[in-house]
C-alpha cells in the first residue's frame, strides 16, 4: 500500500528523502517500496533513445529502434500546432510502450546564432513560435500519460564551453527573448518536469540558480513539476536543492551531502520535503505508464506520420516553374549528391535515434515517379574522406543526359552535433564544386539543402531553378522530399529562422560564443528577424518565408479591441491557385516604442484549402502580444497608445497593416526620488502630488508657455535634482511626496481591483 502523499515527508527518513534527490542509474530515478515508484527516463526530443537502465548520455551506445521524427528545426517549420501535437503524442506512445515515464524533450532554446551546434534540436529564433511549438509538443507527449521534460532551462544557446559559460543577459532580453518559450509552455501545457541547463545565467549555474528555478519558474509561472538536472549539470548538491533543483542526473553518489547539509542547516528541511512531494506527484502523474499494459508502438503508422511531418517541414524557397515535376511524364531525372542516397536525417549527440527504417530521396523519386528514368551520381563523399575528382565528372555526365537535375547538398554528420558549435555556415568546397559544375551544364537544376540549421546560399541560389530547404527531416524525409518534388503534395513549410546573406550579417556575430568563460548577449532583443527587419538589412530569405505550388490572397482584414490590452484580428484567406495547399498567414505587432524591434510575431494560423476555397481566420492578440518588460517596475506592461497590426506572408512581406489604439494596463508606476518629473507627471497619483511644484517651475521656465525644449528638459530631470535648483524643495519634501504618491497609488490600485 502506497503511503498517502501528504505524510510521505514524515514517514521517510532523512536518508531516504536524500536518496530521492538523485537518480538510481543513468536513466532511472530512485524508487522506495510502497512510497514512490522508480521512473525511467529517456532521450529525446524527436525519437526515443532507449538504452535500458545504463547506457550513455551522448548518443554513443546503441539504443532500441524507434521512429526518428523530424528534429525541431524541421518540425517547427511546419508552423502546424496540430502536427507538432501528433508527433508529441506518437513520441509519448513510443515512450509508454517501453515503460519510459519521462521523455527528455522538447528542446526550447532560442537559436541565437546559425552557428549553434544544437540548433537542429531547437525550434526557432522567435520566442512565440518556439513557445507554440513547446505547448503543442508537451500536450501531445503528456496526453499519453508520459511526462515531457522541456529543456535546457535556460540560456543554453551554444555548445562552446556549455558546462561553464556564463550567459550574461540583460533582464528585458531575458524576459522577452530567452524565457518566453519556456514560460508559454509551462503556463499553457503544464509539463510535469523540466530540465535545467549546464551553463551559468548571470553569474550563477542554472542548476543552483534560485532566481531561475524558484522565483521565476515556480513562483511567477506556477510550475509544480520536478526539475531534473541536465546530465552532469550539478556542481553543488546542497546549493542546487536549496535553489529548487529536485533531482541530480545521473547520480554522482553524493546523497550524504544532502543529509549533512540538512543536518547542519546548509539546506532547509522544507526544501527537501518540497522536493520529495514533487517527485511523488510526478510518480503519481505518470503512474499509468508503469501500471497499465504497454501496447506496442505502431511502427508503420509512426513511419507514415514521420513522412507527413517531413512533407510539411520542407520549405520551398525558389521556383521558376520547374517544380513540381510531372509524375505522368517519362522524363529523365538525374539525382546528384550522396545525400540523396545516404540522407542526413538527424543530428549527433544525446538525441541520436536508431531509426526503424530510413528512406532516401532516390528511392522516393523512383516510387513517386514510376514512369521517370531516375539516374544517380554521388558527386562527393559524406564519410569524411576526400572526394575523388572523377566523381565530379561522372556527376556532370549524368546531369547532361537528363531533362532535369536534382542536386542534394548540405551539412555533413561531422558538421553539427551536440557538444560543438559550427565554424562556418558555408557549403563544403567539394559539394559546391559539383553544384557549380552541374549548373554549368544548362540542365534545369533543383537544389535540396539538408541541415539542422540554415546554410549560406551562395550565388548558386540565383542560378538554380528551384531551391528547397530540406532541414533534417527524420527517417522518412527522403520519401517526403520526393512527394514534394513530384507534386504529390504542395510545400507549405515556412522558415522558422532567417537565412542571412552571410555569417558576418548575423546579430550575435561579435558576441558568439564569447570568451574567458563569459558570453555577453550584446545584441539584446535584436535576435534573428528582429535585427534584420529593424535595420532593413538584406537577407537571403526572411523569417516566415515559404512558397507553395498554389497562391493565396488575403481579404477583409479587420482589427478591433477586445479590452484595454487586447485585440482581435480577423481576415479571409483564399486559395487563388490551381491546387490544394496550405498557407501560414502571420500576424506581427509593431508597438512603435523607442529601442524596440520594428515588429514581432504574435500570431499565426496554418490553413489548408482547395483551389478557390476560402477560410475565415480569427486570431486573438492578448495582453502578452502587446506587453513589454518594464525593467524599472520589474513587470510586464502594456502601455497606452497606438499599435500597428500587420498581416503578412513573412516578416518581410507585409500584405496589409492596420492601427489599433489601446488604453493600456492602467498600471501606475511606483515613484521614487530618482523618478523623472515626466514619470511623475504621467502618473495620475504623481501628478496630484507634484502639480503645485510643476506649476511653480513652469512659471520660472517661461510663464504659462515654456518652450518645448525646456519642457522636455524638465521632464527628463529626476525629481530629487530639483532640490539643488533653488525652487524651495528639500530632500524631506521629496521623501514626503514619494510617501504621499505611494499612498494614493495603493488606494487607487485597491479600488481598481475591488471594482
Ligand atoms: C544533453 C541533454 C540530454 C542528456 C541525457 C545531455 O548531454 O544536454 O539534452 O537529455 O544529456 O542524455
Amino acid at each position: 500500500m502506497k503511503a498517502a502523499k501528504n505524510d510521505l515527508s514524515e514517514r521517510l527518513t532523512l536518508e531516504q528523502k536524500a536518496s530521492l534527490t538523485s537518480g538510481a542509474t543513468t536513466w532511472t530515478s530512485v524508487g522506495i517500496e510502497g512510497c514512490v515508484d522508480s521512473m525511467h527516463m529517456s532521450d529525446g526530443p524527436y525519437g526515443l533513445r532507449y538504452q535500458g537502465v545504463e547506457g550513455d548520455s551522448l548518443g554513443i551506445a546503441s539504443s532500441v529502434p524507434a521512429t526518428c521524427f523530424p528534429p525541431a528545426a524541421g518540425l517547427a517549420s511546419t508552423w502546424d500546432r496540430d502536427m507538432v501535437g501528433r508527433v508529441g503524442a506518437a513520441l509519448g506512445q513510443e515512450a509508454r510502450s517501453l515503460g519510459v515515464s519521462m521523455l527528455l524533450g522538447p528542446g526550447l532554446n532560442i537559436k541565437r546564432s546559425p552557428l549553434g551546434g544544437r540548433n537542429f534540436e531547437y525550434p526557432s529564433e522567435d520566442p512565440y513560435l518556439a513557445g507554440q511549438f513547446g505547448v503543442a509538443f508537451v500536450k501531445g507527449v503528456q496526453s499519453q500519460g508520459v511526462s515531457a521534460v522541456p529543456k535546457h532551462f535556460a540560456a543554453n544557446n551554444q555548445e562552446t564551453d556549455r558546462f561553464r559559460v556564463d550567459a550574461r543577459i540583460d533582464e528585458r532580453t531575458f524576459r522577452e527573448i530567452y524565457l518566453p518559450a519556456f514560460e508559454q509552455t509551462v503556463k499553457q501545457a503544464r509539463p510535469w518536469a523540466l530540465m535545467c541547463s549546464y551553463n551559468k545565467v548571470n553569474g550563477e549555474y542554472a542548476s543552483q540558480n534560485r532566481r531561475l528555478l524558484t522565483d521565476i519558474l515556480r513562483k511567477q509561472w506556477g510550475f509544480d513539476g520536478v526539475v531534473v538536472s541536465d546530465w552532469g549539470a550539478v556542481n553543488d548538491r546542497a546549493a542546487a536543492l536549496a535553489a529548487g533543483l529536485d533531482m541530480e542526473m545521473p547520480p554522482s553518489g553524493t546523497d550524504e551531502r544532502i543529509v549533512e547539509a540538512v543536518r547542519q542547516g546548509g539546506c532547509p528541511q522544507e526544501a527537501l520535503n518540497a522536493t520529495v512531494d514533487r517527485i511523488s506527484l510526478l510518480a503519481d502523474r505518470t503512474q499509468a505508464v508503469r501500471a497499465e499494459a504497454r501496447p506496442d508502438m505502431d511502427v508503420d503508422a509512426h513511419d507514415e506520420l514521420a513522412r507527413q511531418a517531413a512533407r510539411e517541414a520542407l520549405v520551398l524557397l525558389k521556383n521558376d516553374g520547374v517544380l513540381p515535376l510531372n509524375r505522368e511524364a517519362s522524363c529523365h531525372v538525374a539525382v546528384i549528391g550522396e545525400l540523396a542516397h545516404t540522407p542526413r536525417y538527424q543530428g549527433g549527440g544525446s538525441s541520436h535515434v536508431t531509426a526503424t527504417h530510413v528512406s532516401n530521396l532516390l528511392d522516393g523519386l523512383r516510387q513517386d515517379m514510376p514512369l521517370a528514368d531516375v539516374s544517380f551520381a554521388p558527386g562527393y563523399v559524406v564519410d569524411g574522406t576526400v572526394s575523388d575528382a572523377s566523381m565530379l565528372s561522372t556527376a556532370v555526365d549524368t546531369a547532361k543526359q537528363a531533362d532535369v537535375a536534382i542536386v542534394c547538398v548540405g551539412y555533413l554528420e561531422g558538421d553539427e552535433s551536440e557538444g560543438m558549435d559550427k565554424k562556418s555556415i558555408d557549403l563544403a568546397e567539394d559539394q559546391r564544386a559539383v553544384l557549380e559544375a552541374v549548373l554549368k551544364t544548362g540542365v534545369p537544376v533543383i537544389v535540396v539543402v539538408s541541415g539542422g540549421g540554415v546554410m549560406r546560399i551562395g550565388d548558386w541560389g540565383e542560378r538554380c531553378n528551384a531551391l528547397l530547404e530540406g532541414w533534417l527531416l527524420g527517417q522518412n524525409g527522403g520519401l517526403a522530399t520526393a512527394d514534394v518534388i513530384s507534386g504529390l503534395c504542395s510545400p507549405s513549410g515556412r522558415l522558422s529562422e532567417t537565412i542571412p546573406n552571410s555569417l558576418d550579417d548575423t546579430p550575435s556575430r561579435l558576441h558568439f560564443p564569447g570568451s574567458n568563460g563569459v558570453v555577453d548577449y550584446g545584441e539584446g532583443l535584436y535576435v534573428g528577424y528582429r535585427y534584420y527587419d529593424t535595420l532593413r538589412w538584406e537577407v537571403a530569405y526572411p523569417f516566415g518565408f515559404g512558397l507553395s505550388y498554389t497562391t493565396f490572397e488575403y481579404s477583409d482584414f479587420k482589427v478591433s479591441t477586445t479590452g484595454d490590452t487586447q485585440a482581435r484580428v480577423t481576415f479571409t484567406v483564399t486559395n487563388t491557385g490551381s491546387c490544394h495547399g496550405a498557407d501560414v498567414p502571420q500576424i506581427y505587432v509593431s508597438n512603435g516604442l523607442p529601442d524596440r524591434p520594428v515588429h514581432e510575431l504574435k500570431g499565426f494560423e496554418r490553413v489548408e484549402l482547395d483551389p478557390g476555397q476560402s477560410a475565415e481566420v480569427s486570431i486573438d492578440l492578448r495582453f502578452r502580444a502587446f506587453a513589454v518588460w518594464d525593467v524599472l517596475q520589474n513587470r510586464w506592461r502594456v502601455y497606452p497608445g497606438d499599435y500597428r497590426i500587420e498581416l503578412a506572408h513573412s516578416s518581410r512581406d507585409v500584405v496589409q497593416s492596420l492601427p489599433v489604439t489601446l488604453h493600456g494596463d492602467g498600471y501606475a508606476a511606483i515613484l521614487e526620488p530618482m523618478s523623472t518629473i515626466g514619470e511623475w507627471m504621467d502618473s495620475p497619483y504623481g501628478m496630484q502630488v507634484i502639480k503645485p511644484l510643476v506649476d511653480g517651475v513652469a512659471k520660472v521656465l517661461g510663464g504659462s508657455n515654456p518652450s518645448p525644449e525646456l519642457h522636455e528638459m524638465f521632464r527628463q530631470m529626476p525629481l530629487i535634482k530639483l532640490v539643488s535648483w533653488g525652487v524651495g524643495l528639500s530632500e524631506q519634501d521629496v521623501d514626503h511626496m514619494v510617501d504621499q504618491a505611494e499612498r494614493l497609488r495603493q488606494s487607487g490600485e485597491k479600488k481598481k481591483t475591488e471594482a
